[in-house]
Formats: C-alpha cells, structure tokens, sequence
C-alpha cells in the first residue's frame, strides 16, 4: 500500500529511510498547506520582444511552510501528483491567477492580458479538469482567450486519445494550449502536427547558447520558423542576456520570458511593474 492511510502505520518503522520520511512530513504538511495559506503564486512577465510590453504573465506556485522553509515546486509538485493532492493545488492555481489577471486587467485598462498556468499530465487527465478550467473563467470573469495552459510534450502525448479529447474540449472553449519545453522531450513532428496547441514555448536549454553557439542558434530558428508555418506562436523561455533578446528580434522571435527582462515576482511587484512600464 503505497498509496492511502496504509503507509502512515510505518511511520515509525526503522529501516525506513531518512527520503521516505522526509516525503512523508512533506505529505502531512502539504495537505494542510492550502487552508494554511502557505501556498503563493510568483508570476514572470511574458514580453513581446519588439515593443517590450508585457502580453501577459506565467503564473508559478510557492509553498512556504513554518517548518519545512520555502520549498521548491520541482520538489512539492511531484509528490501531489503521487499523492493526488495536484488537484486541490493545480485548482487553487487556476482560480487564483485567474483571478489575479482580471485585477490587473481592470487597473491597467489592458483587457487582453493573459495567464499562463502550468497543468500537470496527472491533473490534466482527471475528469473534473475542464470543468475547474470553467469555473475558474467563470468565477473570475476572464475571457477564455485570456488563459493559456501550459502542458509539457511529454504529459500531452500520455494517453493520447484522451488528452486530444480534452485538448479539443479546451480550444472550443477558447482557452490556450502552450507546449512547454518544447524541444526538450520527444520531439514528434508527426504529433505536433495534430496537437491543436497554439504556442510553442522554447525550452531555455536552446536559449541559454543562443549567441554563443551555432548549433543551438540553428535550432532556435528552426523553431521559430516551423512555429510560424504551423501558425503557432512562439516564447524563448530563460533569456538570461541582452544578446540573447537581441538574436530572438534577428530571429523574428514574438515573445520572451527570463531574469534578464524579469523574475519571478509577486502580485503586487508585477502591478508595480507594469504600471512603471506604461509610464515609460
Ligand atoms: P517551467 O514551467 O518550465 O517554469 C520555468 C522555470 O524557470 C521557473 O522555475 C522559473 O522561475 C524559472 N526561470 C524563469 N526565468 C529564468 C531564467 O532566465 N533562467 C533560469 N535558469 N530559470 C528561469 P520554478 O518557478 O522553480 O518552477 C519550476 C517548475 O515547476 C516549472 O517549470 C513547472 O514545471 C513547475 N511548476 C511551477 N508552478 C507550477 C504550477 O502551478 N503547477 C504545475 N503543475 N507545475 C508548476
Ligand atoms: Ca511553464
Ligand atoms: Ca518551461
Ligand atoms: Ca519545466
């Protein structure tokens, strides 16, 4: 019994080791964690690379706990989709940025800024995922074309069938489909081609050789060219120089997201921020 109440009477076992327990008080913090508002969203400025305004954001969760200290969602991320707590998480997400977004929408007279929330392969192939995705519009009153999934090539060729169901479910809706890390997983033209995804999301291992390394600059553009045959958009994802943004202009890249435009920030920093930049 991996899963359930049955691992909790080996709590104490002694052989157990220091990882498994280590997971396990991550669990029973982690339960606790949303009535607890230990979770937060950061969110990353999406940029459009010629005129520098800010499109939209990536919404990017946090948990900070007494006890445990700030923890990563590449940590606490994989353990809720074992334990199935992604979904009580991956809705929370939702409905918060959703949320947020109409807000700023309304203080900067900007009624297209989007959101781009990460979906998990798991949370997406839960029966209920359309339905949190309609009651987080719903709830916040953004517009459909105002939210944009972002899902790993990886999660969407998973069970295939059932996630093009959903993913069709999803575009009627007029909702977004991001492809993120594109180019890092098992790349399928064949695939891509039937993925009525919208958005190509660079993975920044391309990115971060981009003005130093030819390969990865022939790459990047290949990318960038497919992307606009296909009729997809494209992100360059972990921009970290200045010579990176100014190759993905040269590129006729659309947008970028990395530290060298902004990191992460709370909501109150971003509002910060692009109230600044409107002033400019
Ligand atoms: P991701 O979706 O690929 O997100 C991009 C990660 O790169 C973020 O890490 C972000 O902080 C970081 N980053 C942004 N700009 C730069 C840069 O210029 N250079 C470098 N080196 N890194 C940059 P973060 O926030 O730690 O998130 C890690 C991963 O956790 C995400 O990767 C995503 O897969 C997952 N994740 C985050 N939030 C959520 C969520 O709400 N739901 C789900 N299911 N997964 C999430
Ligand atoms: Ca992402
Ligand atoms: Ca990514
Ligand atoms: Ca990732």
């Amino acid at each position: 019994a991996k899963k359930g109440g049955g691992n909790r009477v080996e709590r104490y076992c002694p052989e157990m080791n220091a990882e498994m327990m280590h997971r396990l008080e991550m669990d029973g913090y982690l339960r606790k964690a949303i009535e607890e508002n230990e979770l937060f969203l950061c969110y990353q400025p999406i940029v459009d690379v010629h005129t520098g305004a800010v499109i939209a954001t990536e919404a990017l969760v946090r948990w900070r706990n007494p006890k445990l200290g700030l923890v990563r969602p590449d940590e606490f991320i994989p353990l809720a989709e074992e334990t199935g707590l992604i979904h009580e998480i991956g809705r929370w997400v939702l409905q918060t940025a959703c949320r947020q977004t109409k807000q700023w929408q309304r203080e900067t007279g900007n009624d297209k800024l989007a959101i781009f929330v990460n979906v998990s392969a798991v949370q997406f192939q839960h029966e209920r995922f359309v339905d949190d995705v309609k009651q987080a519009l719903k709830q916040s009153n953004l517009l459909p074309s105002c939210l944009r999934l972002e899902l790993t090539e990886h999660s969407m060729l998973r069970h295939l069938s059932s996630t093009m169901r959903t993913l069709d479910e999803l575009k009627r809706l007029g909702v977004g489909i991001a492809v993120d890390d594109f180019g890092s997983g098992y790349s399928s033209f064949h695939y891509l081609k039937q993925l009525p995804a919208t958005i190509l999301k660079i993975d920044r291992a391309f990115i971060e050789r981009l003005h130093t390394n030819a390969s990865d600059a022939a790459i990047v553009k290949a990318i960038i060219t497919m992307g606009r045959g296909l009729g997809l958009e494209t992100i360059a994802e972990g921009v970290e120089a200045l010579e990176q943004l100014e190759r993905l202009r040269d590129l006729q890249c659309s947008y970028a997201q990395g530290y060298a435009l902004c990191p992460p920030l709370v909501a109150e920093e971003i509002a910060a921020y692009m109230t600044g930049r409107q002033m400019n």
